[in-house]
């Protein structure tokens, strides 16, 4: 199976015209770290680790996006640990206790927006009751469990999501930048457990992640003649980590914000559906409890337009007290990742 941990083998088999690609957004630097192991110590560090060797040197991958300014750190010593299958017993149980939240009753405990509620079949959307921003709905799913989900569900909550989107827009004309994030349990930021979609609509500007992405994607675009996103694509495509669908393109992220970040390239929202479901299916079966779901929306009056950008993190053990964001994260736009992203394409091309 493949490895970051041998990204450089595999860029030096890369066509001329490849690597070229490969050199024009990214480059990497593979790096040891040594240490010594005193005597004492070296009973634990077996224990932890499986052998001393490998910790008094450590190989380092760093990965740098050079156009959107991203830099992620791979340690060989995090990514060897075997996929860690965490039980959901006590999560199941957590969820469980809380049935009988606001959200399992959506009609008479959570606000309306000032143009009512727009029905699913599988959802209901409310207005969320201290707004980040002054458009801010939310798309409450009739499932409690916000682990349990089928692909119909899924297609209906985005179904959903986009008729909120298109009714707030038509009664507010200049809000018209959209964003759609589901925050999946506390580790992602959910105040509340019960399954739900958050829409923002901006009204002067996008936010500003989506305006860097744009800006710099059309400075890409200017400067090299070439798609950016397409580009994007066909990097990781080469190197083993991108799969084209009917209707979409979908890699695992090189420069990842965090943990298996694996990004959905599309036309329109409506695609983002059955690729979304399978990320979710190669997430559970990789254990994940809770994640961060991002769609990125060009705006409604198209003065501009980008592809459908849909990204999606883990983020981390639920019952673990350390955050998976530390100040490297929070201040120098560095990831620490632990999870090779070559067991994330492996799980997924399982599930699409
Ligand atoms: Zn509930």
């Amino acid at each position: 199976m493949k490895t970051i941990t041998d990204i450089s083998k595999y860029i030096n088999k890369l066509s001329k015209k490849d690597k070229e690609l490969f050199y024009r957004i990214y480059n990497f630097t593979e790096d040891f770290g040594t240490l010594k192991i005193p005597l004492e110590m070296r009973e634990w560090t077996l224990k932890t680790f499986g052998d001393v060797k490998s910790v008094e040197k450590q190989k380092i991958i760093r990965i740098d996006n050079n156009v959107m300014f991203e830099t992620a750190l791979f340690n060989e010593l995090r990514t060897k640990r075997p996929i860690d299958m965490k039980t959901t017993e006590d999560v199941e149980k957590i969820i469980k206790e809380k049935i009988g939240d606001p959200f399992c009753k959506p009609l008479t405990a959570t606000p309306k927006d000032s143009f009512g509620r727009i029905k699913g079949k599988k959802c209901i959307t409310a207005s969320n009751i201290a707004k980040y921003d002054a458009m801010h709905g939310l798309v409450i799913f009739n499932e409690h469990n916000p682990l349990k989900f089928s692909l119909e569900d899924i297609k209906d909550y985005i179904d959903t999501t986009d008729k909120w989107i298109k009714k707030a827009h038509k009664e507010n004309p200049d809000r018209k930048f959209p964003f759609i994030t589901w925050n999946c349990l506390w580790k992602a930021g959910a105040s509340i457990l019960h399954g739900h979609i958050q829409i923002l609509i901006a009204k002067n500007k996008h936010y500003q992640g989506i305006e860097c992405l744009r800006k710099k994607s059309e400075e890409y675009h200017e400067k090299f003649k070439s798609d950016y996103f397409e580009d994007l694509f066909a990097i990781h495509k080469s190197l083993g980590l991108g799969v084209k669908t009917k209707n979409c393109k979908i890699l695992v992220h090189l420069t990842p914000r965090k943990e298996k970040e694996v990004i959905i390239i599309s036309r329109e929202l409506k695609d983002v559906s059955e690729q979304l479901h399978s990320v979710l299916k190669a997430y559970k079966e990789m254990g994940v409890e809770s994640f961060n779901i991002g769609i990125y929306l060009s705006p409604i009056d198209k003065s501009w337009k980008m592809p459908v950008i849909t990204r999606i993190v883990d983020r981390g053990n639920l019952f673990e007290k350390t955050a998976d964001f530390g100040g490297t994260e929070v201040f120098a736009a560095t990831s620490v990742i632990g999870f090779d992203p070559y067991k994330v394409i492996e799980q997924l091309k399982k599930e699409l």
